[in-house]
């Protein structure tokens, strides 16, 4: 992925793909003090560009340290590099981290740097195709108790967890993993939160130690607009034989159905067509969903 033509954004200048490098020394390699973003654009339009900067300044916050530009700043730089590289319809990643002046745990006064790469990503996926649904695994690996690691933080040392799950369902022929929060809650999946239908009604765990997605905020909106009643609260696995309808969601998935968790199935009904429906028009930008 290193290796393709075009420009990253690297702290204040754009430099060629292949050259944005970081040295090996990098603290955000060895400590984790590293935070990203996930965000798309759709129609040359970036959705949700302010919550998703907004987002990444809380996460360095959490993380304790200060992003060296204003939230201005790094969305006009957002807005800049579609144009500058000339796509429309792109998955852009904003990250910051500390750079490699100091080797140790404290680094205090480590550089951070901050860098934005965007690159092409239409929907590959039919609706017909996205509705055969994801098979997902229960992951042995935990979403951590809140006391232990800031948890809203979108910060690279979470998603370790993430990778070793996500890679042991994927060996298994799953295509994602579920995780579990550290009470053994349903909390998420491993780069998207979850949704439940049952009787018309969604039920989605508590976001109380995992990222509240702007994906999953932007549903709970669209169902209730739809008058589609909404349950946030604490979903026991033992409860998802319950269910009809199962969903993810998330900047990179959207809203795309499951149809198997470990030995439960589940057809996506009208909720989540509706939903899946929905998100695609929210998405679409302001000027092309007018006409
Ligand atoms: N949970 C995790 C662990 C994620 O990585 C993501 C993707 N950012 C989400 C949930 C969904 O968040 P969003 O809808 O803001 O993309």
């Amino acid at each position: 992925f290193d290796q393709r033509e075009g420009h990253i954004w690297y702290n204040g200048e754009y430099v060629d793909w292949k050259n944005a490098k970081v040295h090996v020394l990098t603290h955000g390699l060895h400590y984790g003090s590293c935070v990203f973003e996930g965000v798309r654009a759709y129609g040359g339009e970036i959705f949700k560009l302010e919550e998703h900067t907004d987002r990444l300044f809380k996460s360095a916050e959490a993380l304790g340290f200060e992003l060296p530009y204003t939230q201005d700043a790094l969305m006009r730089v957002q807005i800049d590099i579609l144009a500058k590289e000339g796509l429309t319809d792109a998955y852009l990643r904003p990250v910051a981290w500390r750079g490699s002046e100091m080797m140790g745990i404290s680094a205090q006064s480590n550089t951070i740097n901050v860098a934005v790469a965007a690159w092409e990503w239409p929907s590959y996926f039919s609706p017909e195709a996205r509705l055969q649904g994801l098979r997902l695994a229960t992951a042995e690996w935990r979403r951590p108790d809140p006391r232990t690691i800031p948890c809203k933080a979108k910060a690279s040392g979470l998603y370790m967890i993430c990778t070793l799950s996500k890679h042991k369902a994927e060996q298994a022929g799953y295509n994602d993993a579920m995780m579990l929060d550290f009470e053994g809650y349903v909390a998420e999946a491993t780069g998207a939160n979850i949704f439940f239908a049952k009787n018309g009604v969604l039920h989605t765990p508590m976001p109380d130690c995992f990222l509240n997605g702007l994906t999953r905020q932007t549903v709970v909106d669209l169902a209730r607009r739809r008058g589609i009643e909404v349950i946030e609260r604490k979903i026991r696995p033992e409860e998802l034989g319950d269910f009809e309808e199962c969903f993810l969601t998330g900047t990179a998935v959207e809203v795309t159905p499951v149809s198997q968790i470990d030995n439960y199935a589940f057809t996506p009904g009208d909720v989540t067509k509706t939903l899946m429906d929905d998100y695609t028009s929210e998405v679409l930008p302001k000027a092309a969903a007018a006409e």
